[in-house]
């Protein structure tokens, strides 16, 4: 078998530690894997390189397009990006997966039987970080969701459930409330999940299904969702299995995939050679699955298992810490176990995290016939609190193509020209107001939208965000005001 390519990022902290380890396991399994060493983190950012990673990490990520990485330590203080939203970004790794498990009876757990996998979204939703503060009250985020990229993980969740015989793939989203944007993820796991009969598949608003998942994480199976949930959801599985100091998990995408334990850098232990190295030996069994060399994970995977059930163990967990063993000592009993599995715990094998075909991004947004634009929102900065004398300006401001339909704040409405007198049911409390102009569906162009903000401008208002309204097939591609 040809030797494949990693690159290694030894980190920071503990990170040389559990690194060395896991190499000299690695080394010991029949991995076919040959290293290139790169420098990420702490000592990169210090040589005033932002985002902790140099140039010829790059190259070398950029060759082999795998990456085995210990924890690195980010600096506190303004300027310094974190190297895995830069890695995420710049190598489009859509994927973020964490199995998530229990070691029933060796490592204490108030619960049993927890074998879920968390695919999150990696690219998009909340964590796309597209923020703006336009007026002195108020601050907003972008929440973008794509449809290719929602089919993307959606698909990958089901390729990776039908691969490694899982059941079921539940959604978590909060559609009820976010009907465009979540709307849009729970309509392609619909649609997707056509294609996938074989696997059982639900849907759960997201605040119930972590509610859930902290209450009984034994009953689920494959978990996909949302970047900002997926993020939470993940922490909250991992610290109800007990297994945030095991765990591993990995970011997949086109162009490199990254493999790391879940933890962080401990420098409270650093150099102490007492870390336990099982998040990261457990990584490097997710990657010689990723990379199809399955004999030689299972043989690792199942030899820390057995150690474990040994009661062979670290510190960190060890029941008797007079036995505890190092991060070195631990290592080697794993290596003495290879060959042997575990008795009662769930073993590595068919199914345990085969690699998944990757999906390619489709273009799915032919099956959308019309586009129609219908109005616009335009986003003042007013910080008067009289609703009514307001929306008596704007209403001059529209014209026969785009007339005002309705003023609001924080998403009420505080202004209807229709019913001028009417009083809004809440004071406005802050600066930032909706105007939104709606003319003939399909018959508004951008001249007319041009109009409405020379009007405005002219009132002496000032326009700080626009916001374009149409149609897709005929159903609104925005949301309607409370109050409407
Ligand atoms: P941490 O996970 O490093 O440590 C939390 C606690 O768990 C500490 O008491 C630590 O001693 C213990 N711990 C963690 N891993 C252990 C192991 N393998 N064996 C034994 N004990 C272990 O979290 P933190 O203290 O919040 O973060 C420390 C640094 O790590 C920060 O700079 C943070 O930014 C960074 N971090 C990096 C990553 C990453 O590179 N993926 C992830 C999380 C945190």
């Amino acid at each position: 078998m040809a030797k494949v390519l990693v690159s290694i990022a030894k980190g920071d902290g503990i990170g040389p530690e559990i690194m060395d380890a896991t190499l000299m396991l690695l080394g010991k399994v029949g991995a076919e894997l040959e290293y290139d060493y790169i420098n990420l983190g702490e000592s990169v950012f210090k040589k005033g390189i932002m985002n902790g990673i140099e140039p010829s990490a790059w190259d070398s990520i950029r060759k082999s397009r795998l990456l085995l990485k210990a924890p690195i330590t980010t600096p506190q203080g303004g300027g310094y990006k974190s190297v895995n939203v830069t890695m995420r970004k710049a190598f489009g790794q859509f994927a973020n997966v964490r199995p998530v498990r229990t070691f029933d009876g060796f490592v204490p757990s108030k619960h049993k039987g927890v074998d879920m996998v968390i695919v999150r979204e990696n690219e998009e939703s909340l964590y796309a970080g597209i923020e703006y503060r336009q007026t002195r009250d108020t601050c907003h985020g972008v929440k973008l969701v794509s449809r290719t990229g929602t089919e993307l993980i959606v698909r990958y969740a089901f390729e990776y459930a039908r691969t490694n015989g899982r059941k079921r793939v539940t959604c978590l989203v909060k559609d009820n409330i976010m009907k465009i944007t979540d709307g849009l993820f729970h309509q392609v796991f619909n649609i997707i999940g056509k294609e996938y009969p074989d696997i059982q598949q639900d849907t759960m608003i997201v605040d119930i299904g972590m509610a859930r998942i902290a209450d009984t994480p034994e009953k689920f199976d494959v978990v996909v969702t949302e970047n900002l949930y997926g993020d939470i959801v993940s922490d909250i599985a991992s610290q109800v299995a007990g297994s945030v100091g095991l765990a591993g998990s990995m970011n997949i995408g086109h162009g490199c995939a990254m493999f790391e334990a879940v933890h962080g850098s401990a420098p409270d232990i650093a150099g102490k050679g007492i870390a336990n190295p099982s998040g990261l030996i457990n990584a490097a069994v997710l990657m010689l699955y990723h990379i199809g060399q399955s004999a030689a994970a299972a043989k690792l995977g199942n030899a820390l298992l057995y150690t474990l059930e040994q009661g062979q163990q670290t510190g960190d967990i060890a029941k008797d810490k007079s036995k505890a063993l190092s991060t070195m000592q631990f290592a080697e009993a794993v290596a003495a176990n290879l060959g042997k599995s575990p008795s009662s715990l769930k073993a590595f094998g068919a199914g345990s995290g085969q690699a998944v075909k990757l999906p390619r991004p489709q273009d799915t947004t032919q099956s959308i016939r019309t586009k129609r634009m219908t109005g616009v929102d335009v986003f003042i900065d007013f910080a008067g609190h009289d609703a009514q004398e307001l929306g008596a300006k704007i209403t001059q401001c529209g014209t026969s193509q785009l007339p005002l339909q309705l003023l609001s704040s924080r998403g009420m409405v505080m202004f209807n020209p229709k019913k001028p007198e009417q009083k809004p049911e809440v004071e406005a409390v802050t600066d930032l107001w909706a105007c939104r102009f709606v003319g003939k569906e399909g018959e508004v162009k951008n001249h007319d939208i041009r109009v409405v903000l020379n009007n405005l401008e002219a009132m002496g208002l000032d326009w700080v965000k626009v916001e374009n309204l149409y149609t897709f097939d005929g159903v609104a591609g925005y949301s309607a005001r409370s109050g409407e």
